[in-house]
């Protein structure tokens, strides 16, 4: 599994505890236990509320039966002893536990110090300091990694025009005014587009404020005319990743170094699951969309990869450009209006953030369980790679 990402093998367990009893509790009612709650929503299991330790609705005695059927926060001391055999607590607060023993409960699960943390984390809403944006500037790539999340080996060329840029950037740039984590721009391979520069000045244009992240696979790095002078002047940032390739990182480091331009060549890609060799994989789909319900909450892309695609806004690159895979083997993945939000519809950032702390429907593609790394090779365009 992916590092700092929810346990789902816990969460697997919390499920089937949950389906278990008949009447499903949480013990605290934090921020914590309200995202937790929130993601059980998202999964379609029933709890009725939050146990406290203060009394907050009542302080009247009620049979868990009672309690399920009319409040949503219950006081520790309040439950009547009877039938509590039928009830289980999800326990995520350390503290004091040993009260809903001694109220009564038996049937508990405990949550790891991991899942308490990272559940809420990645189901809340970011601010705008926390959610950046990502753009394809050009679909088709000159690698063609095996298996690019971008499905780039698998799409037709296609270079995004000024027009569209500017105004996507400019409507972006309103609901967000202009203060976002960053705004990056990639591909496919973004220095494949003959009018890059102009759009680097583009998306200045509409972002003062915001960091800017030019991220490419450094192949015409060193080719690129102006390039260098255009990302000083602009202050917008490179990011290089590194693959095992023919070539002179350090001649680009060097570049990078002597004009003065923010720069960071990242040595692997993903996350920190980097080994030797071994790349990230992107999540297999599953073309049946039988993939469980709550996977996503596991997947690394979920609410950290939001992707601007054609004015809309989607919760991670792989539903748009899924497209140019069903297009190339002739399949159907579905996106449907679900898995968008509109940014010529919305009025605000926080319409955003709260889109993007949602499950979509395309997540039922995705077998997160199946991810697992593998050696660089550049694709041969096999179904497999991406199944
Ligand atoms: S360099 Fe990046 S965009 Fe190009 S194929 Fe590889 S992973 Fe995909
Ligand atoms: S669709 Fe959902 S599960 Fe699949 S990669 Fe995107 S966020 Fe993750």
């Amino acid at each position: 599994m992916d590092i700092d990402q929810p346990d789902l093998y816990e969460i697997e367990r919390m499920i089937k505890f949950c389906k278990k009893y008949k009447y499903i509790f949480i013990l605290g009612d934090n921020d914590g236990q309200k995202y937790l709650a929130k993601f059980l929503d998202s999964v379609n299991i029933k709890y009725k509320g939050f146990i406290t330790y203060c009394e907050k609705e009542t302080s009247k005695s009620y049979t868990i039966q009672e309690a399920y059927k009319s409040i949503k926060y219950f006081h520790i001391g309040g439950f009547n002893r009877k039938n509590l055999y039928n009830a289980g607590v999800i326990v995520m607060d350390f503290l004091n536990p040993y009260y809903i023993q001694r109220a009564g409960f038996k049937n508990l699960f405990f949550l790891s110090d991991l899942n308490r943390r990272n559940i809420p984390f990645k189901i809340r809403p970011h601010t705008n300091k926390e959610l950046g944006i990502e753009c394809n500037l050009v679909d088709n790539c000159n690698l063609n990694c095996k298996s690019c999340d971008h499905c780039a080996p698998l799409a037709d060329e296609f270079y995004l025009s000024k027009e569209e840029f500017e105004s996507d950037m400019k409507r972006l740039s309103e609901i967000t005014c202009d203060d976002l984590k960053y705004l990056t721009l990639m591909g496919g391979e973004p220095l494949l587009h003959p009018e890059l520069l102009e759009l680097l000045k583009t998306a200045r244009k509409y972002f003062k404020n915001t960091p800017i992240n030019l991220h490419s696979n450094g192949i015409l790095v060193l080719n690129k005319k102006n390039l260098f002078e255009t990302l000083k002047e602009l202050n917008i940032n490179l990011i290089i990743t590194t693959y095992p390739i023919n070539v002179d990182y350090e001649a680009i480091d060097k570049k990078a170094q002597e004009t003065g331009i923010s720069y960071y060549r990242m040595t692997h890609i993903g996350d920190g699951s980097y080994k030797g060799k071994k790349w990230l994989r992107h999540s297999p789909w599953l073309l049946n969309k039988k993939a469980p319900n709550y996977y996503y909450i596991s997947c690394y892309h979920f609410n950290d990869c939001t992707t601007l695609r054609h004015g809309k806004i989607y919760t991670c690159p792989l539903i748009p450009y899924s497209k140019h895979f069903s297009k190339y083997f002739n399949k159907e993945l579905k996106i449907t209006p679900d898995d968008y939000i509109d940014i010529y519809k919305i009025n605000s950032f926080e319409e955003i953030s709260e889109f993007c702390a949602k499950r979509t429907q395309f997540c039922s593609y995705c077998d997160i369980k199946k991810r697992k790394n593998f050696d660089f090779e550049i694709s041969e365009k096999k179904i497999e790679e991406w199944t």
